[in-house]
């Protein structure tokens, strides 16, 4: 229904646009580049048709499908993000096409000896026969989530060119900052006006979550007191070692690379001391809100003990909630799930439920009053150089969104 090469174009034209975020950055958008992709965006739009096509002055574009119905129909939404991680360099990527994929080893890059290969990758056996776009290895490809952005712009040019598929009236809204975890800082719920939205910025075929983590950071500051070495007997407090004995006092199990599926952690990622003071950063996830509040009070208990065993306050701690499961705003409007469940098994897609471990931009939004499930966009490995994504994935979620738009019209009628 929609053209192979036209969806590569498309993609391509998307990805070889830096539009890198960066989480040191406060301003927004964290990155003058993400304008970059959302002026071509904005361009694009009005020249498919799309109307009140909308760029602000945050770097959001939201424009809208009217309806062909002479009946209402609740407003939806599909929303994906510009921006790619910060995590692997997003500069100059050189997209390569792998057609009739052999099931083999891909080399990336020769001279440099990067090969992604289906030994360590096994997902990529699935895809045999299917064309897959890959990275050169240098780079990181971003079909997070500009997989998701192809497959909504190609949805509503399909959408448009074949007026005689009915539809209600349809948001989109593309938006900057998610990999810093802002996209849905400045988002307007009130002027998307849509009832419920899907974000398009899930991983491989099939993929439909509306579960993710209850989120919190956790600083702990410890306080010690230096004294010359030679005469520090019975006066120096090197904070490092009560860090030591802090970071012992967490649960060792409950880590990230220890855990899965609904298994929550505790995870140390940033130490920065010396004998005056230690800081620790955690990150603390669970997707139980109960067993969430638990875990804060856990690292509460442990600085609380320390400090009576050490007769002094040496340790403080500061918890920040940082995002909630949005599950508990699904739930209550589960049929916004199985239309999507049924619009994949309607075109032969497996679907795939299962909880985040993670957040999305989702999740916010849930929580500002648009409950907003998550769906495949189709790509792999993202965050690095061996993210890729088969062109078919993507022509499917493009008929996923169609899907949705198509069955509105008959669930409300
Ligand atoms: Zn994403």
């Amino acid at each position: 229904m929609i053209d192979k090469q036209y969806i590569i174009s498309r993609f391509i034209k998307y990805v070889t646009i830096d539009t890198e975020s960066n989480p040191e950055n406060p301003a927004f958008p964290s990155s003058e580049n993400q304008w970059d992709l959302a002026k071509v965006l904005e361009k694009e739009l009005n020249e498919i048709g799309m109307q009140d096509v909308e760029l602000d002055e945050n770097c959001y574009i939201m424009a809208t499908l009217p309806s062909n119905l002479n009946y209402e129909v609740p407003t939806i939404g599909f929303i994906a993000h510009m921006d790619t991680s910060p995590d692997f360099t997003g500069n100059n990527v050189k997209p390569q096409i792998v057609e009739n994929y052999d099931g083999k080893d891909i080399i990336l890059n020769a001279a440099k000896n990067i090969v992604l290969s289906p030994d360590y990758f096994d997902d990529l056996l699935q895809y045999k026969g299917q064309t897959l776009i890959t990275t050169d290895g240098t780079t990181l490809l971003g079909a997070d989530d500009k997989a998701g952005i192809t497959e909504i712009v190609s949805a509503m040019e399909h959408l448009i060119e074949h007026p005689e598929i009915k539809h209600g009236k349809i948001r989109i809204c593309f938006t900057p900052d998610e990999e810093v975890g802002k996209g849905a800082h400045l988002f307007d719920v009130e002027k998307f006006g849509a009832e419920w939205a899907y974000t398009m910025d899930g991983s491989q075929i099939g993929e439909l979550e509306y579960e993710n983590f209850n989120a919190a950071s956790a600083l702990v500051t410890i306080t010690g007191k230096i004294v010359h070495p030679g005469y520090a007997k019975g006066k120096m407090i090197n904070s490092l070692l009560i860090a030591n004995e802090y970071i012992a006092a967490v649960p060792a199990e409950e880590v990230p690379e220890k855990t899965t599926d609904y298994e929550g952690f505790f995870h140390l990622h940033d130490v920065k001391g010396n004998v005056e003071k230690t800081v620790l950063e955690y990150i603390i996830r669970d997707h139980d809100l109960d067993i969430f509040e638990k875990r804060k009070y856990l690292m509460q208990k442990i600085a609380f003990d320390m400090n009576e065993e050490l007769g002094q306050d040496l340790i403080s701690l500061d918890i920040k909630n940082q995002y909630f499961n949005m599950k508990e705003k699904i739930v209550p409007v589960m049929h916004i799930v199985d239309i999507v469940e049924e619009v994949m098994k309607d075109i032969g897609i497996q679907p795939l439920i299962k909880p985040i471990r993670g957040g999305t931009d989702g999740s916010q939004l849930s929580y500002k009053g648009l409950p907003c499930p998550n769906i495949f966009a189709g790509g792999h490995n993202f965050h690095g150089r061996f993210e890729y994504v088969p062109v078919e994935s993507m022509l499917k979620a493009t008929e996923v969104i169609v899907g949705i738009a198509k069955s509105i019209p008959e669930k409300y009628k």
